[in-house]
């Protein structure tokens, strides 16, 4: 068998940690499977960087901070080989340029293209365990990039379906993927399974356990994934296209404290004004993610939208900058919101799903600000000082506890 085994942050956070994960990917590459290993950098490392750097620029340029990032995944891949070696294996630590793992050139934030998989093969074949940094790839002008944050989940999907690997190991710090964060959550509770699509809406609504493209991609490649604890021998949650899980109203609540809603007062209300305002925050490169239009009052409507906390400045600038062209009366804005959402199949076909999440929302008093939906997810916006009570309610209203 060909074994993808990726280990996070904190699952490589020390030697000790460094030296557990070594052991453990030993027993499998005994038992005569190859095993290809993913590793993000140790601990808190990537944030530290982010800061060090902040402290030269408050405004990095995004190469350079790149090129910085990606010492992080360099030394947890050298640590492990050594680690490896120790242990009397014989082990090769690799990195994007070594292996030549091809992304988009756009810096902070690249995708994956292509992955060479002839020196992995190569080295494969020679019986070494392979340990390959995650979250970084090189793009055309021959520079390092990054995946995004928490962007080593989709290195390791990626070089599972460009490997045609048997397994794909995810191992974290928490036992699985839970119906909530069960930091935040106290009730959450494990999944046995759950499928891509759901995963998804979780993983883009802001549960982290795994980075977004990691599930769109094992969706694509049919790559099954197991999201597992580093730190004992439980059994994890299988993320694959049919889950046969006892099928709850919902499968889960996300909590995303990342977003900032803008709000575009006294706008006129006539044909062309929301193109010219989302043209506008295109351009400025913003991901805008609900949208609220009021209905129009004297001639003048309010146009409300949320963006990650990162854009909230750019949206602004654009937004003041196109005055003329968009003739609003003010901007209002708020980064004490948060996102909460419900996400599950077995909304598709149930009514009043929405309804008792509103009525959990009620019962503590807590005001939405917006809501958007899709077929299997509804989101509230709302102030963030009140999301974990929120989380809270939600999970209990709609019975996910134990
Ligand atoms: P790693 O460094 O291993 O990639 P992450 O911090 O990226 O770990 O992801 C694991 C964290 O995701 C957990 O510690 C947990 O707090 C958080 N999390 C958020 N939502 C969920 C969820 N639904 N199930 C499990 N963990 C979740
Ligand atoms: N080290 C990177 C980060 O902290 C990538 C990852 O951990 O997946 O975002
Ligand atoms: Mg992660």
């Amino acid at each position: 068998m060909l074994i993808v085994k990726k280990f996070g942050g904190t699952s490589v956070g020390s030697p000790e940690r460094i030296m557990n994960v070594a052991i453990r990917c030993v027993e499998d590459y005994k038992k005569g499977n190859d095993v290809v290993v993913v590793l993000s950098a140790m601990g808190k490392t990537t944030d530290d960087l982010i800061s060090l750097a902040h402290k030269v620029n408050p405004k990095p340029p995004k190469r350079e901070l790149d090129m910085l990032l990606v010492t992080g995944e360099q030394v947890s891949v050298s640590m492990m080989a050594m680690a490896m070696a120790s242990l009397g294996v014989r082990a090769v630590s690799l990195n994007a340029f070594q292996v030549a793992m091809h992304t988009t050139s756009q810096y902070s934030n690249a995708r994956l293209k292509r992955i060479d998989c002839d020196r992995i093969r190569h080295e494969l074949e020679d019986r070494k365990i392979v340990i390959v940094t995650g979250f970084q790839g090189i793009n055309k002008y021959d520079d390092y990039t990054t995946l995004g944050r928490g962007g080593s989940d989709t290195t390791a999907v990626a070089l599972a379906a460009a490997l045609h690997a048997d397994a794909c190991e995810i191992y974290t710090d928490v036992d699985g993927v839970y119906t909530s964060d069960p930091r935040i959550v106290r009730n959450a509770r494990k999944l046995q399974e759950i499928t891509y699509d759901e995963m998804l809406e979780m993983a883009s609504l802001g549960a982290g356990v795994l980075h977004n493209r990691s599930v769109e991609m094992a969706k694509k490649y049919g790559v099954t994934l197991v999201v597992r604890s580093s730190l004992n021998y439980s059994e994890g949650t299988v993320v694959k296209e049919d889950a046969k899980v006892e099928r709850m109203l919902i499968s889960g609540v996300a909590v995303d404290k990342n977003a900032d809603r803008v709000s575009v007062i006294g706008l006129k209300d006539q044909p062309g004004v929301a193109f010219r305002l989302f043209d506008i925050l295109a351009k400025a490169n913003v991901n805008v993610d609900m949208i609220l239009q009021s209905i129009g009052r004297d001639d003048t409507k309010d146009i409300s939208f949320t963006c990650d906390d990162g854009q909230m400045d750019e949206a602004i600038k654009a937004i003041e900058s196109n005055r003329e062209r968009l003739k609003y009366h003010k901007i209002d804005m708020n980064s004490d919101v948060a996102k909460v959402s419900i996400v599950g199949a077995g909304m598709m076909t149930n009514p009043g799903v929405a309804a008792k999440m509103f009525e959990a929302l009620y019962n503590e008093g807590i005001n939405i600000n917006m809501i958007s939906t899709s077929e299997i997810r509804v989101t509230v916006l709302i102030s963030e000082r009140e999301a974990e009570r929120a989380a809270n309610a939600i999970h209990d209203a709609f019975g996910l506890a134990d």
